[in-house]
């Protein structure tokens, strides 16, 4: 049994067939710069390697047939496949699950994209062409947002006027939540405890980067808000900042409103602060050599993941543990040592050596909390939901 996960964004698709019981991917392929002109190419890889190859469509609909022909050529694998789950950015407050797509939850993916105009149109013309080509499976939206809906009102709510939220739906949704959902799961079967007892921060440190606080199994706060910009520091993106420096932008600076979202969005974080990269490998190995940009990125990196780690600590009588995850989280003992030391009031001690090695358990005996580094597995949460779903395992 086998299921296809789809990432569709607006100018590109990337698909796996995943095997939901192991989580071994079986093939995997992409397409990008869809909407411009060609030539565009479907880039395939599986056990037999990497191939490419030139596609005569350059839209959503096209690229799908393309990628279903690929899949065609491999019956025995597609044979196998039970459902297509599709990553969805955002369920507003309509989506507290993985959902089942019929006409009635398109629409509602499409009324989201108000909140989510980078993202959910994308999403949108993929499950269009999906459906379209493989009417015969069940298609299963999963959404990063629907983790989040667990928050109480006092932590999804901004202090700003209640018509605000009424109109416009100005609250915190949180994203990255089948990442956190993921990570949080398997931290629980890798201390042996069961999710009920246990309250953990899960850091997903990407090229996009939040917190969650989960409480037996759910999600009760998360520091990303409205949009994926706000929180912590990321490779682009700045995270939390004044709202004043914005107006104060316009007015003094002359920026328009653009001109604005785009810095905060493209030219900020990591890559902003050390005018360098975005890239942590690179960013450490510029420090080293006495970088003096690249020292303060990685510096104020540190300083606001460890700040925002306290402050979601608030949300437990006592943090069972910490979940370090995503490209940055896996892989940078730096970031984690940098952050770790700063942690030392939550009785939070490193074992440097086994963090060094980028091992499973990375506390030393005395740390009062567990720390963990944890690779996530969206897909694997994917086609574990679209198994349940298109299965009728789950109402
Ligand atoms: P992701 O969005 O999860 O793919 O994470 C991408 C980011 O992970 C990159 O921009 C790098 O900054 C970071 N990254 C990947 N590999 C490493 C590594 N070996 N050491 C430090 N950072 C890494």
């Amino acid at each position: 049994m086998l299921i296809l996960a789809v990432n569709s964004g607006s100018s590109s698709i990337k698909c796996a067939v995943v095997d939901p019981d192991s989580g071994e991917t079986r093939w995997s392929a992409f397409v990008e710069n869809l909407g411009t002109r060609g030539p565009h190419h479907l880039v395939e890889r599986d056990q037999a390697g990497k191939r490419s190859r030139e596609m005569g469509a350059s839209d959503h609909q096209g690229a799908f047939e393309s990628v279903i022909c690929a899949l065609n050529a491999q019956p025995e694998m597609a044979r196998e496949l039970v459902g297509v789950g599709h990553r969805v950015v955002h369920g507003g407050e309509s989506f507290h699950s993985s959902a089942l797509i019929d006409a009635e939850v398109e629409q509602a993916i499409e009324r989201a994209a108000a909140l989510a105009p980078l993202h959910n149109p994308g999403h949108l013309l993929g499950i269009r062409a999906a459906r379209h080509a493989l009417p015969e499976l069940p298609h299963v939206a999963v959404f990063d947002t629907a983790f989040h809906q667990t928050l109480p009102e006092f932590a999804f709510r901004y202090a700003v006027p209640e018509a605000w939220y009424k109109e416009y739906g100005i609250r915190r949704y949180g994203f990255h939540g089948t990442s956190h959902r993921y990570v949080a799961h398997r931290a629980s079967e890798l201390l042996g405890r069961e999710p009920a007892d246990l309250n953990l921060i899960t850091a997903h440190l990407g090229n996009g980067c939040s917190l969650a606080a989960i409480q037996g199994g759910r999600s009760i706060d998360t520091t990303m808000g409205f949009t994926p910009l706000d929180g912590l520091v990321m490779g682009t993106r700045s995270g939390d900042l004044d709202p004043a420096i914005v107006f104060h932008l316009m007015e003094r600076g002359g920026l328009s409103a653009q001109e604005i979202e785009t810095a905060l969005i493209h030219k900020s974080g990591l890559f902003g602060l050390s005018g360098l990269t975005s890239d942590v490998r690179i960013l450490s190995a510029r420090s080293e050599e006495g970088h003096s940009g690249a020292k303060l990125a990685l510096e104020v990196f540190c300083h606001r993941l460890a700040k925002h780690i306290g402050a979601l600590a608030t949300s437990f009588g006592r943090l069972d543990g910490l979940v370090f995850t995503a490209g940055i989280g896996e892989n940078s003992a730096l970031v984690r040592r940098m952050a770790c030391a700063r942690l030392g009031s939550l009785g939070i001690v490193l074992d440097d050596e086994k963090n060094g090695r980028n091992e499973t358990r990375i506390d030393a005996p005395e740390s009062k909390s567990a720390v963990l580094v944890v690779p996530t597995n969206e897909e694997l949460m994917i086609a574990r939901d679209t198994r349940e779903l298109a299965l009728g395992l789950r109402p």
